[in-house]
Formats: C-alpha cells, sequence, structure tokens
C-alpha cells in the first residue's frame, strides 16, 4: 500500500475515533483481487463481517453523460447497441474499487420498455446485461448481483397494478436466477409497500441475499406514510439482509437518515448517496433548481455545477462507515472517480489509486526539488 493512502487511512481512523468509535476495523486492500473470480469468492455476508463492500451503481447516468443512453425514459438500449460500452463501464468502477458488478437491468422491465415500444425485447435485454456483468464479475472476483428497482406503476388502491409490479418482479428475478447472481439488489423504492412485493419476489425464488434500499424524495416519508428507519425495520423483519437509501439525496441529506436507519435495525445497513450537492432546502436531485439559470430543475442533464468532489464522497464514506454502515456506493452521477475515493475512503488501495492526485510534482503547487522556483515563485499568480 502506498504510504500516502496509508497515512489518508489512518487519519480516517483517527477522525472516526473521535466521532464515534468504529465497531469495525478498515480492512486494508481487502478488494485487491489478484487472482480472476471464478464464483467461488466470499459472498456478500462474509465480505460485510469483515469490513465495507463498495458498490458502484448509476451506470444510466454515466452512460448518459458518455453519450450511449438517452435521459428521459433511462432505459439502456445500450446493451443491445453497444454492449462492449456496458463492459468496460463494469471494468472501469471495478478498477476503481467496486466489489460488486451489478446487472444492468436498472429499468429494464416490463413497463419501462413498453413506454419505448421495445416490450418483446424485454428478455433478451435482461439476459445481456446479467451476461456481461457475469462476465466481468467472474474476469474481476467481484460479485456478481442482480437488480429489481422501482415499476413507475406501483399503486396501493389499484389491485391490477399490484399483480402487474408482482409480475415484474417475478419475471425479473427469474432471469436473475438463472444467471445465477450471487446476491440481489432491489432498489430506488419510494414506496414501502413495493419493496416489500420485490422482496417477496426474491425471496420465493432465491435463497441468495437481499439488499433493498429505498430512495427519498424531498419529504421525510416514504410515500406510504413510514419513515425510513421504520420501512427499513419492517424490510428487516420480512427477511432482507442488508437495508438503507439509494438514490435521489446526496449525502449531505441522505447522512440523518442513515444514522436513524442504522440505529432502527440490527443487519447491515446501505448508503448510496448521489454525487450533489443537495441541501435542507432541496433536499433530493430532483429538486435542485440552478440560480444560473432561472431557478429551473437542473435535473437530470443540468446538474453538472452541483457536482460532489471526490474529497466530499471521501468524507461520506468516512462518516458511514465510523457508523457501522458497511454496504457503501455511489448512485445516480458517479464517476469512477467518486468510486475510488469511496473506496480509499474505508482504507481500500484499488488499481486505480495508483494514479491518485500527488501535488508534490506539480509544476506550480509542487514541493518535489525537481521543480523550479521560477513556476513555484509565481503559484499565488496561478
Ligand atoms: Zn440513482
Amino acid at each position: 500500500m502506498a504510504a500516502r493512502a496509508k497515512s489518508k487511512a489512518k487519519s480516517a481512523r483517527a477522525k472516526s475515533t473521535r466521532r464515534k468509535p468504529a465497531r469495525v476495523k478498515v480492512v486494508a486492500g481487502g478488494a485487491q483481487r489478484a487472482s480472476p473470480g471464478n464464483g467461488k469468492e466470499r459472498g456478500l455476508l462474509a465480505r460485510l463481517e469483515e469490513g465495507a463492500v463498495i458498490c458502484a451503481e448509476g451506470y444510466v447516468f454515466e452512460l448518459e453523460r458518455r453519450g450511449y443512453l438517452q435521459a428521459g425514459a433511462f432505459v439502456p438500449e445500450v446493451l443491445f447497441e453497444h454492449p462492449e460500452v456496458v463492459e468496460q463501464l463494469h471494468l472501469d468502477f471495478v478498477h476503481a474499487g467496486s466489489d460488486v458488478t451489478e446487472a444492468l437491468t436498472y429499468y429494464v422491465h416490463r413497463e419501462k420498455l413498453r413506454v419505448i415500444g421495445r416490450e418483446k425485447d424485454l428478455a433478451p435485454m435482461n439476459r445481456a446485461a446479467l451476461s456481461i456483468a457475469k462476465r466481468v464479475a467472474r474476469r474481476t472476483g467481484t460479485l456478481f448481483a442482480g437488480d429489481l428497482c422501482n415499476t413507475n406503476i406501483y399503486d396501493p388502491h389499484d389491485p391490477k397494478a399490484l399483480k402487474e409490479a408482482e409480475r415484474i418482479f417475478d419475471e425479473q428475478v427469474g432471469w436473475a436466477v438463472e444467471a445465477g447472481v450471487d446476491y440481489f439488489v432491489a432498489e430506488t423504492f419510494a414506496w414501502v409497500g413495493e419493496a416489500e412485493l420485490a422482496l417477496k419476489a426474491i425471496k420465493r425464488a432465491s435463497k441468495a441475499p437481499a439488499v433493498v434500499t429505498f430512495a427519498m424524495h424531498q419529504e421525510p416519508i416514504l410515500r406510504d406514510g413510514l419513515t425510513p428507519a421504520e420501512a427499513c425495520r419492517r424490510l428487516e423483519q420480512a427477511g432482507a439482509e442488508v437495508v438503507g437509501l439509494n438514490c435521489h439525496r446526496g449525502p449531505a441529506t441522505m447522512m440523518p437518515m442513515i444514522r436513524d436507519i442504522r440505529a432502527a435495525v440490527k443487519c447491515h445497513v446501505a448508503a448510496l448517496p448521489v454525487p450533489y450537492r443537495t441541501t435542507p432546502q432541496q433536499p433530493s436531485f430532483m429538486s435542485l433548481t440552478d440560480p444560473c439559470c432561472n431557478n429551473q430543475r437542473a435535473f437530470p442533464v443540468g446538474l453538472d455545477p452541483f457536482l460532489a468532489t471526490r474529497a466530499e464522497i471521501f468524507d461520506f464514506g468516512r462518516e458511514a462507515f465510523a457508523l457501522d454502515v458497511r454496504y457503501l456506493g455511489v448512485c445516480c452521477g458517479a464517476g469512477p472517480h467518486h468510486i475510488r475515493a469511496l473506496a480509499e475512503s474505508v482504507g481500500r488501495h484499488p488499481p486505480a489509486s495508483r494514479y491518485s492526485v500527488d501535488m508534490s510534482r506539480h509544476a506550480f503547487f509542487g514541493t518535489d526539488r525537481m521543480i523550479r522556483r521560477i513556476q513555484t515563485e509565481y503559484r499565488d499568480k496561478a
């Protein structure tokens, strides 16, 4: 481990201790993957017992930025059009420190494909996402996760919609079981009832662990009235192995809820914020307005000025891990640099850390003796 990363991890521990003693020790280099995976690696729960599990999410936003996916519907048709781009993105996130390769089946469900007129592609698109992720997971020794998400049709008072949501979960779970996922992610739910349906579908078909996460809009409660802590407790009782929050909220407005959840449940807790500077007045990324653009909503393609820095994500990871929140990630808006910062915040040194910032040799701000004074003396004017 490089001296710099070591001292970073050390200072992270020191600062965590001041806040509250961390109940877990930092597992340095725990994410190193020297040998290719064969699917027989330690599972999710064993890894969580030892320390943090880093899970990169937010694929659709990153693929949109790269020019391979349309904002709006946010359906990853790229799975058919450019599977090599999806594979490379998985590899980029693993290189940056993700312990998980999550199949890009987010929004590859029946309702979404119906909206874009591609319902007939439902099964092949799910299978394509699962097979790309599995290939990367087995090659890199990362965990292979299946993914279920918000259906956008869930309505507790509409029995037909409930049936349809159930069908959506059952069929996506089926393809994931067929592909042999190591565990399931069920994410971005604003309704407890919808998350329960997803969890039931998983438990009906598989013994693999389930990570269930809610996405909080502006209100401090879910759409069926429960606080996130109450909702997570209910999901824990229903058999979820990991519960928590993902998406919608940035680190600043997610963290208070994560504290409540940590206090409310006994199981492992997940926290995967979006990397945006949300505020108490505008606590979700959909609610952020940009004063530079007539105070219009910045979501989804005008969010750049609100993007969190690596340091902010590092601080978030350090704080969450000190609370014993071990399943950590970054959602929509995350780039590999955010994942690397998160991995380093829990003491990891992923391959991408070889290129983590080192300003000692910078032309103006460097301290190396090779740096000419004609530049360093000018640094205040640079
Ligand atoms: Zn997200």
